[in-house]
């Protein structure tokens, strides 16, 4: 880019849903290695960013509860960015969000991998998802994952990603119940608490068979049993997502919200509908329908 020339540019920053997470391990000098299955989904922020000549990074959203200094997770990944590549610029960076935060739905993170992808767009800096996603990790574990975005295995401290094929159609409604969760509380408490792992490699298969059904039959999170014991809104959802129609549903990340899959749009509407008489954050969406990376 030309020095002095100011550019716009709007990226789809997509939510992931966890179809797989397997208890963590921690090392002794706390550093943790997961193994997860994720997936994007339609549901998305977007990020704009502009270009200017103040050399300052300023972040702002509409959410109203989201810091604009390098507490946000899009400021931070703009500094990693513009201090490993040495690039002089000042930005603008306004979020619309559209992902609930705090849901266990890796907002922050995508928002953040939004801006890696769009900073090595507009400089031209031709850095690979490998690189973009090794800076992303200094951001939060979730962020090399949104990076590659589509559906993935992760593992590693969470810069080791996998891609995986595209998921058959399905339609995903989410409900999240008016709870927060602390993720390093869910952690400590699950050092403490007898792990049940989830059937990841059955997952596996079911993915590159493209086999809905042993797709759904092999959802699993080590996280929700804890996240559940404190807020038993998390089972009363999963169960009426199954209950109205839904023929699996999970907790996300360590929630809270929770989503149900469902094979046809008319059935996921009718959970949809149900569903709101009874939970004030409830989503319809799909398998995001952009692939980020194009293999
Ligand atoms: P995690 O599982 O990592 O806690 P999450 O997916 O549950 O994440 P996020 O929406 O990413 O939830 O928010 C996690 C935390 O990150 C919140 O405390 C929020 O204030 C902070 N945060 C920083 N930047 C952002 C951002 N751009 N969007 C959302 N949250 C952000």
């Amino acid at each position: 880019m030309e020095e002095g020339f100011r550019v716009k540019l709007i990226v789809r920053a997509p939510a992931k849903l966890n179809l797989s997470l397997d208890a963590p391990f921690t090392h002794s000098d706390g550093t943790i290695e997961w193994r997860m299955v994720m997936t994007s989904i339609g549901l998305s922020d977007f990020v704009q960013i502009e270009t200017n000549s103040s050399n300052t990074i300023k972040v702002t959203s509409d959410s109203g509860f989201l810091p604009g200094d390098s507490r946000n997770l899009a400021y931070k990944a703009a500094e990693i960015f513009l201090e490993k590549t040495g690039i002089d610029t000042g930005l603008v960076i306004s979020i619309e969000k559209h992902i609930p935060v705090a849901a266990g739905l890796g907002g922050g993170s995508s928002d953040a991998a939004a801006v890696f992808r769009a900073l090595n767009d507009i400089f031209e800096t031709s850095l690979s998802l490998d690189q973009l996603a090794k800076m992303g990790l200094a951001v939060d574990s979730d962020v090399p994952y949104c990076i590659y975005g589509d559906t993935a295995l992760v593992s590693g401290r969470g810069e080791v990603i996998t891609p995986l094929q595209k998921l058959p159609k399905m339609w995903f409604v989410l409900a999240k119940p008016n709870v927060s969760v602390s993720t390093p509380r869910v952690l400590r408490k699950l050092l403490k608490t007898p792990i049940s792992h989830p059937r990841t490699d059955e997952l596996l298969r079911g993915i590159a068979e493209q086999d809905y059904p042993k797709i759904v039959t092999n959802l699993g999170n080590a996280l929700e049993a804890i996240s559940m014991a404190e807020h038993p809104q998390i089972l009363t959802l999963k169960q009426r997502l199954v209950k109205y129609g839904c023929d699996g549903s999970q907790m996300s990340g360590s929630g809270p919200t929770v989503f149900g899959i469902c094979r046809t749009e008319s059935r996921a509407k009718r959970v949809y509908n149900s569903l709101s008489g009874f939970c004030n954050e409830v989503y319809l969406t799909q398998v995001a329908s952009e692939r980020i990376h194009q293999s």
